[in-house]
């Protein structure tokens, strides 16, 4: 007997990364799995890239069948460029991947009926062996809740106090340039390289990643960029405030920055960047940005409740971890609902565990970003969201 016998229906808030692979996961352990997600289609691929951690790869080769070769685009050194231009390497292999790559395999895993798009859940009512999710006018009952909803969880609190996220005080602007739009000469500076500058309180990094319908060969790639620099509070108003006056909040998407902040940036690039950088900067129609959170829960189990991925913990993105800490989530529930021999005790360890796991990658990620000078005032992060703020 093993705690399967206690859980047989799952119900998962929120379909993007860390709800699919629970959702995939837990599916291939037969139990009856349904996802809502409030957004109707194909969710926005961020357009960003992703390092492909090890157990990222693991997860969609063992349960979409991935082969992970074929859908990343691999690195073979780090590349450390100074102000003035020059560079140096040391070998690292490494394996780069884009947020629509991982989504799209766990997707096509689930069918529509497991899958409702464009369905809210406005409550979740806890029963002594389950709960209730309600979806409009529909109520459905299932055993276990995963709360999938992303750094900005309507659901969090009924899990834990505390842990909504905080702006950590700098920016990720970003950029992606087709391979093909790229001066020949400028691409073969970073291919095969994960490249990195770090300046006085900001540092750039850039990779190659697949191409928009997730192709992976010479040519048909892009290139992405992350330029993390300093910002107040009224500073990330200002640059996420979108060329038509609307305050976007704590993210600016592609093609909406506005004319000045984006005037600033080509500025700041000229005046901080080494060449190759500044260059792609330049070469980027649709510059976007986001703000940097720290997200930290204290628990992640209540009942039949459980927090999953950007809904538990926020990390910093010099971690290359969000993605992993999500899939290692789901692989952790996998395996603790088939060890252990009550709900109760597999619930229970895999909380604890996943508690340890997160906390250790927020000290990592803010340890980081200490280190690159980028912490906000004094290191303490100030609170969000604001009243009015719109999350990401
Ligand atoms: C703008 C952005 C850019 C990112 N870029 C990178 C990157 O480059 N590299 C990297 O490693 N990670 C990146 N991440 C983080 C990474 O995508 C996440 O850490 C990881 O995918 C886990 O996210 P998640 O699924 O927990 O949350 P999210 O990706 O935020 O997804 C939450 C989902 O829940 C849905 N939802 C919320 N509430 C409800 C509700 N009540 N009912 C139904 N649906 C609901 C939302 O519509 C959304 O689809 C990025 C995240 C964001 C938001």
């Amino acid at each position: 007997m093993n705690a399967l016998s206690g859980i047989r229906s799952v119900g998962v808030v929120g379909g993007s990364l860390g709800g699919l692979f629970q959702a995939v996961a837990l599916a291939d352990l037969g139990l009856d799995v349904t996802v809502w997600e409030r957004s109707a289609g194909r969710p926005h691929d961020r357009g960003a890239g992703i390092v492909l951690q090890p157990s990222v790869a693991w997860f969609l080769k063992m349960f979409c069948g991935a082969d992970p070769d074929r859908v990343s685009v691999p690195v073979t050194h780090r590349q450390f460029f100074t102000a003035d231009g020059r560079s140096h390497r040391t070998p690292m292999r490494q394996q780069m991947i884009s947020w629509g790559s991982i989504y799209q395999p766990l997707r096509d895993k689930l069918d529509h009926g497991r899958y409702r798009e464009g369905q809210l859940v406005d409550a979740l009512t806890p029963r002594p062996d389950g709960v209730d999710i309600h979806t409009g006018d529909t109520v459905r009952p299932v055993d276990l809740a995963i709360i999938a909803e992303g750094s900005s969880s309507r659901h969090r609190e009924l899990v834990t106090r505390g842990g909504d996220p905080c702006y950590a005080g700098y920016v990720a602007y970003r950029g992606v340039i087709d391979e093909a739009e790229l001066p020949e000469a400028l691409g073969a500076v970073f291919r095969n390289r994960f490249s990195f500058f770090d300046g006085d309180r900001t540092q750039f990094l850039c990779y190659f990643i697949p191409g928009a319908l997730g192709a992976v060969g010479p040519g048909t790639r892009r290139m992405n960029w992350v330029w993390y620099v300093r910002a107040d509070e009224a500073e990330l108003d200002r640059i996420t405030t979108d060329r038509n006056g609307a305050a976007r909040g704590l993210s600016l998407p592609p093609g909406l920055m506005a004319p000045p902040v984006h005037t600033e940036l080509l500025d700041r690039a000229r005046r901080v960047l080494p060449q190759p950088m500044r260059e792609l900067v330049e070469h980027t129609r649709e510059p976007f940005a986001q703000a940097i959170l720290d997200g930290r829960v204290p628990r992640m189990r209540t009942d039949r409740m459980l927090l999953t991925g950007d809904a538990a913990f926020v990390v910093r993105p010099h971690t290359a971890a969000s993605a992993m800490k999500a899939a290692e989530d789901a692989i952790a529930l996998f395996t603790a609902l088939q060890q252990f021999p009550s709900p109760e005790a597999a619930l229970d360890a895999w909380a604890q565990n996943r508690i340890a796991e997160g906390t250790a990658l927020h000290h990592r990620g803010v340890a980081l970003g200490r280190r690159l000078g980028l912490n906000g005032p004094g290191g303490t992060p100030s609170r969000l969201p604001r009243e009015g703020r719109r999350p990401l």
